[in-house]
């Protein structure tokens, strides 16, 4: 039996934070004044656990952080994820989620060793901007070079997350749209979700859904794209065809019903939700001897537990246990 949820939902999605350390200082994501809070694992750990998974079900790996990129050994990773099967046999489909920063060099080496897609986060497209918001100097044209990179050696479609926040990059909707068409990549604006470090959350900072389309409208005028009812994002094409834009919209358009994901924090904890209060210690079963039929009663037992919807906006909110760059987005 593949793994699926008390709601029904089948879990087929896993997300692996291979390092808690992140070389950004995003404002809407870091303190800045505080570094990795959690142990990275030795990649063998994460091999064991997404093996155990791929033979429950899961069909997509996803590696993220704090930055993934950062780790030391991330290609030899990327090469022993590509040897496993899931369970109906079939290769995995191995994506990334990336600042960046050191995207040029990795990108060829990725690709070669099985990494299918890369996602790059990126929440400006004029330089100075881009470095207030992520608290390093220059960082702009060497991400620039990395989607271009990623690109040429064809991790495609190469995607492009921006988180607005009124006031401070929301200017950047349109630029953006001119981004997309120019560079041919596929735009995600995401909605901000509170799980930042500093509690700079709430709903008026939230640039929605139905905001964003209408500031690209009267740039040139969209198209829907007709969309699975699992697909997270919204997706348009605008009218003359070229450029195609999304926005995944968590606050204002919850899509808690389709989720088809589950988390694994750098240091081996299972999360349901990237809400959960709680986590679930995976790396503690290994550590105590289980077999690999006992990790997967344990990972079973664990997706019962799959938190139904997120209480975002709502009075009975409770704030994650982790914030989001110790999850893992
Ligand atoms: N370092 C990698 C990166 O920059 O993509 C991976 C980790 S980062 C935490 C993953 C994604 O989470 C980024 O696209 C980032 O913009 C997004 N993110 C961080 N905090 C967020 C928040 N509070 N709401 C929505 N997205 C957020």
């Amino acid at each position: 039996m593949f793994l699926s949820d008390k709601f029904g939902r089948p879990i087929t999605d896993l997300r692996i934070a291979i390092t808690d350390h992140c070389n950004y200082k995003c404002v809407y994501c870091r303190t800045g004044n505080d570094g990795a809070l959690y142990s990275d694992l030795p990649f063998a750990d994460y091999l064991r656990m997404a093996r155990v998974f791929a033979g429950l079900g899961i069909k997509k790996v996803r590696l993220t952080g704090g930055e993934p990129l950062l780790r030391k050994g991330v290609v030899d990773f990327v090469r022993d994820l590509a040897q496993l099967r899931s369970a109906d046999g079939e290769p995995l489909e191995l994506a990334l989620t990336t600042n960046g920063h050191l995207l040029a060099e990795l990108a060829q080496p990725l690709k070669d060793a099985g990494l299918q897609r890369v996602t790059v986060s990126m929440d400006a497209v004029d330089p100075e901007r881009f470095a207030r918001i992520t608290r390093v100097p220059n960082g702009y044209d060497r991400v620039l070079a990395g989607i271009r990179a990623a690109k040429r050696v064809g991790l495609e479609p190469v995607k492009v997350n921006c988180v607005l926040l009124r006031g401070f990059n929301e200017d950047q909707i349109i630029p953006f749209g001119m981004f997309a068409r120019e560079e041919d990549v596929v735009l995600r604006f995401i909605e901000f979700m509170p799980l930042e470090e500093d509690r700079v959350w709430s709903p008026d900072v939230v640039v929605t859904l139905n905001e964003i389309l209408r500031r690209m409208s009267e740039y040139r005028p969209l198209a829907e794209i007709p969309h699975a009812r699992s697909e997270t994002a919204r997706r348009y094409r605008f009218d003359d065809g070229i450029g195609e834009i999304g926005v995944i919209a968590p606050v204002s358009q919850p899509f808690c019903g389709h989720c088809s994901r589950i988390r694994l924090t750098s240091d081996g904890k299972i999360r349901t939700c990237l809400f959960s209060v709680w986590d679930h210690d995976l790396h503690a079963q290994m550590r105590r001897g289980a077999s690999d039929s006992q990790l997967e009663d344990f990972i079973r037992g664990v997706v019962q537990k799959k938190e139904e919807r997120h209480h975002i906006g709502e009075a009975d909110f409770v704030p994650a246990s982790r914030t989001m760059v110790h999850i893992g987005g």
